[in-house]
């Protein structure tokens, strides 16, 4: 039998807690009685009154009530909407205490893989607001009328409306607006996770930060909306930058929100932006980073501490549509990128030809596999980019890595977790960490952060 715990609290409870800490991934972490809670929009050094809402043996969840003695960093943003949807779950905390809180965690989470380094203080955004170039909204009817918003946090499908969603370029959020009125006057039917009826289910805006270029995806769980042709001709005739109106058809209850199926309504298939003046065609299904001014800062960045020269052969690993490697390709001897979507590397391709460039190929491929393949080609390859989703590298990346020896390797990450765990494996195996470790806020107002570091093999 397991031993009998003492939990001193019960669902409904409203307790006073002191918060210790606001942990990765943005939950803080109370106390009550020497038992810790998990709540929202609370932060380090904070007295709060809070209600529990699930209780384990361990910790309980619980809700903000009241703030009794608040942070000094706490601002009051006058947006519980955007709170309530957890868009923004930073949004009442300063923002130099956020930049310090990334790096904070950053330096624990590396701490707790025994590697003790220095972490420079986060990379911030001037003015921290209305960044992304994409977003995928929900939509509800309320009173007869259709209403865009986010879903409620611990919510399978309440939305909150909103018209303004403080992450997004504000011609994306005018944007959403246009075409919910659009899809409002033709009354279009939404989908039912219930009885899986219905047609329409998001709407997808993403817009060039330089080129002012728009794409709008209507998302159905079926393969055609009624009205479509009326509904992309009405879009294109009000939306700023309009360049692309296309289906997705999703029909599948997943997570995901975007299938890979689209069907061109009006215009073309892609937009173009630019980032650090190189042009990128991006469809409706690239993965294209989605704030534009730090996503510069952290190429020029990722760059500078490859310590590029005309000599290197670099390898852009998790190339995506081939933003790392076209950047910084006229800096290089060599870009070898490797991706494993067949359709990013086709866009890549694509990118390889708008912009003229002689010195950039990429592959399809699993990133391990290909870099062997380099390898038995002859190729030598001295500096490593890798750039990986939130889940880090693989077992075989690292060894691939291993054996490869680079002179420099360059590890951009979203997901400082997975970096930890991999950096601990390379020390290991006969590298170093070369120079600090630097957070940079790809997400002002969110709990996640891009880190980069460069590792060398020791000699
Ligand atoms: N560097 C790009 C893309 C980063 S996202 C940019 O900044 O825009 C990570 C990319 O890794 C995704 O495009 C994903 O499809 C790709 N990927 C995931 N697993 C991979 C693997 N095993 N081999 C190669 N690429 C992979």
């Amino acid at each position: 039998m397991r031993p009998k715990v003492n939990i001193p609290v019960k669902l409904g409870d409203v307790v006073t807690a002191h918060i210790n800490e606001v942990a990765y991934g943005g939950q803080a972490i109370g106390e009550y009685e020497g038992y810790p809670l998990h709540l929202d929009n609370a932060f380090a050094g904070e007295t709060v009154r809070a209600k529990i809402t699930q209780v384990n043996r361990k910790f309980a969840r619980a809700q903000l009530v009241e703030v009794v003695h608040p942070s000094p960093d706490r601002i009051d943003a006058g947006r519980p909407d955007i709170i309530e949807t957890g868009i923004a779950p930073y949004l009442n905390l300063a923002y130099p205490a956020q930049l310090k809180l990334k790096q904070h965690q950053v330096e624990q989470i590396f701490a707790n893989e025994d590697i003790h380094t220095s972490v420079a203080p986060t990379i911030g955004m001037e003015n921290p607001s209305h960044y992304r170039n994409k977003t995928v909204v929900p939509m509800a009817y309320a009173d007869g009328h259709l209403v865009t918003g986010f879903i409620k946090r611990q919510t399978a499908n309440t939305v909150v409306p909103l018209d303004d969603y403080f992450v997004n370029d504000p011609i994306i959020d005018q944007v959403i607006g246009q075409v919910r009125d659009i899809l409002d006057a033709h009354q279009v039917t939404l989908f039912s996770d219930e009885t899986g009826l219905g047609q329409m289910r998001y709407i997808m805006v993403r817009r060039g930060y330089y080129s002012g270029e728009v794409m709008v995806v209507l998302v159905t769980q079926t393969p055609e909306l009624d009205d479509e042709k009326e509904i992309a001709e009405e879009i294109a005739a009000v939306v700023p930058g309009i360049k692309s109106v296309m289906l997705n058809v999703n029909p599948r209850r997943l997570h995901l929100m975007m299938s890979g199926e689209n069907r061109l309504l009006w215009g073309d298939d892609a937009i173009h932006d630019t980032l650090l003046g190189i042009e990128f065609v991006i469809g409706p299904n690239s993965f294209y980073q989605v704030n534009p001014q730090t996503t510069e800062v952290l190429y020029t960045l990722a760059a500078e501490k490859g310590k590029l020269t005309k000599h290197d052969t670099i390898i852009d690993a998790y190339s995506g549509i081939g933003t790392i490697g076209l950047t910084v390709a006229n800096q290089v001897k060599q870009v070898l990128g490797v991706e494993v979507i067949a359709r990013a590397v086709e866009d890549a391709q694509r990118n390889v030809a708008l912009n003229d460039i002689q010195n950039a190929t990429f592959v399809t491929a699993d990133a391990p596999t290909q870099m062997k393949a380099w390898r038995d080609e002859g190729l030598e390859p001295n500096v490593i980019f890798v750039d990986p989703p939130r889940p880090g590298l693989t077992p075989e990346l690292l060894d691939a890595v291993v054996e490869m020896q680079p002179e420099r390797f360059v590890y951009i990450s979203c997901n400082p977790k997975t970096m930890a765990r991999d950096i601990r494996y390379l020390l290991d195996k006969g590298f170093s960490l070369s120079g600090d470790i630097q957070p940079l806020d790809q997400f002002p107002q969110t709990a996640h952060v891009e880190t980069v570091a460069v590792l060398v093999p020791n000699h």
